[in-house]
């Protein structure tokens, strides 16, 4: 008999968020699954490795009452402790999210979502972060399209196998799965931020401040994340944690230092 896959689900919009409830339930067809997820919103903390405080891991459950695991880590932290042994497991896949908002462009050094992914492939785990493409327009959430999504992707991922130190983007259209165009390889486009300082004063008169400004936006260039969501297509990217600029070594090799 096949041994069935192990599969690690975590997230960085905390345990309880409805995005992985959808990606661990989809996530029971391919494998057996276990949670292992920060116990609040980790949200744009980018790639994390908490080092000066020690963490902890209890038991917690789902809404559908199933078993999962909670910390006060960061997702890579849940993702470090797990692949480390800290529920005496091992596994074959990683999977994060499903976080509500895209993850595209330079999104990627921010999410959480994404550096949760990224830290399994430093453990030597596959590793796909899935994202769903919502606005602030679309209120509540269907997060089942995006679910199928991830679990079509992770079949392929564990029927093919990804290439060394690569790990996947998913990013979702926040559409019925009927209306999705296809599924589209794409590379990191062009997010544009919008964000503006906002400066306040406290109760006792101290300015504080908060980075705020609207929602970004983004250049739907084809070929990209960006293009293919606003295509209504499923953008697959294949990152990797190489982030040398390469058409810069020539250049750089010409300084006298
Ligand atoms: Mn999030």
């Amino acid at each position: 008999m096949e041994i069935p896959m192990k599969i690690l689900v975590t997230n960085d919009d905390g345990v309880q968020a409805p995005g992985l409830l959808a990606l661990a339930q989809a996530m029971r067809k391919l494998g057996d699954v276990t949670v292992l997820a920060p116990d609040r919103n980790w949200s744009a903390s980018g790639h994390v490795k908490t080092m000066e405080r020690p963490l902890r891991v209890r038991e917690t459950r789902l809404a559908d009452g199933s078993a999962a695991y909670t910390s006060d880590g960061a997702p890579s932290d849940c993702v470090a402790l797990a692949v480390l042994g800290v529920l005496d497991e091992t596994y074959d896949l990683v999977v994060s999210g499903i976080n509500p908002n895209a993850n595209i462009g330079h999104d990627v050094t921010y999410s959480g979502t994404v550096t949760a992914a990224m830290e399994a492939v430093i453990c030597g785990v596959p590793g796909i972060a899935v994202s769903l493409n919502s606005l602030p327009e679309h209120g509540e959430l269907d997060y089942a399209p995006a679910a199928c999504a991830a679990l079509r992707v992770a079949k392929q991922v564990a029927a093919r196998r990804l290439p060394e130190g690569v790990f996947l983007n998913i990013n979702v259209p926040c559409l019925p799965e009927n209306e999705f165009k296809g599924y589209m390889i794409t590379r990191q486009g062009l997010r544009v931020y919008r964000d503006a300082l906002v400066r306040r004063n406290d109760p006792r008169n101290r300015p504080y401040y908060w980075i705020g400004g609207d929602f970004p936006t983004g250049i739907p260039e084809d070929g990209t994340d960006v293009g293919a969501l606003a295509a209504g297509y499923v953008s697959l990217t294949p990152l990797q944690l190489d982030l040398t600029a390469r058409s810069a070594l020539e250049t750089l090799k010409t300084w006298e230092f």
